[in-house]
This record gives C-alpha cells, sequence and structure tokens, in this order.
C-alpha cells in the first residue's frame, strides 16, 4: 500500500542525532556521540569536502575535550580514546 501524505503527518518525525552537552552523549539514541547514526550522517553532509569533515571535528573534540574534563577533572577521559572517538573514525577509509 503506497504512503499517503497523512502518512507521513502523522509519522514520528526523525531527530537529528545530535550532543548532549557536556556529557556528550546523542540527544535520542544516549550514546556516547558522534552515535553510529551521527557518524553516518556527517559523512553524507560533508561527503564532498573530508577537510572540512576534519576541522569540524577536531573543534568538536577541542570542546568535548574541555566539558568532560571539567566534569570529571581527577579522571578524565583517555586521550587516545577521545581522538578515537571524535576524530579518528573519520580519517578511515571509505568501504
Ligand atoms: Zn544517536
Amino acid at each position: 500500500m503506497p504512503r499517503t501524505a497523512l502518512d507521513d503527518r502523522t509519522a514520528t518525525p526523525r531527530r537529528p542525532h545530535l550532543p548532549l552537552r557536556p556529557l556528550w552523549l546523542c540527544r535520542v539514541c544516549a550514546g556516547p556521540w558522534p552515535c553510529a547514526v551521527a557518524r553516518l550522517t556527517l559523512r553524507q553532509e560533508y561527503a564532498h569536502d573530508r577537510i572540512a569533515l576534519s576541522i569540524y571535528l577536531c573543534t568538536v573534540l577541542h570542546d568535548a575535550a574541555a566539558d568532560l574534563y571539567r566534569l570529571n577533572p581527577h579522571d578524565g577521559p583517555d586521550p587516545t580514546a577521545l581522538y578515537v572517538r571524535f576524530l579518528g573514525w573519520a580519517a578511515l577509509p571509505d568501504r
């Protein structure tokens, strides 16, 4: 059965997987941000400018590190883990 315009209006709107600061958890799925959906969305948004994606993610990493260390100054996140979480995934080649 084909979907109608009415079906589209009654469907649950999709919410973007954005970070909840200063915890840096996804506002939708509650996973560490960027979650899998956020990573996929970012890859799509920056598909034609991977350098801009890296620059954006560097900025996000800087903000996240400041927030997360401020929240937990004595046992903050591992810098290598932060790098992999926020930036390392984007450096991987497309498969
Ligand atoms: Zn998410």
